[in-house]
């Protein structure tokens, strides 16, 4: 599976979020280096707008993210 186009720039991959010990290696194997598609932010960004993003946003808030695209998708 191909690496995500984002890497250079996502705050999430970059390390600039706080995120629990462990479990930011974790995301990044299981999105960044493995299924973007899958991925919260992927998602937002790729539907709405790099805008959308915020840091508050972690790779595993799939199900907040449906919700964002459904409530904000024209
Ligand atoms: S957190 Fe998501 S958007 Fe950012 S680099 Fe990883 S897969 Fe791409």
């Amino acid at each position: 599976m191909a690496t995500c186009e984002k890497l250079a720039k996502c705050p999430f991959y970059q390390g600039k979020m706080s995120m629990e010990t462990g479990l930011g290696s974790m995301y990044k194997q299981k999105y960044c280096e493995g299924d973007k598609t899958t991925c919260a932010r992927y998602m937002i960004a790729t539907k709405l707008g790099p805008d959308y993003v915020t840091n508050s946003i972690y790779p595993n808030m799939t199900e907040m993210a449906l919700k964002m695209i459904e409530k904000n998708q024209k």
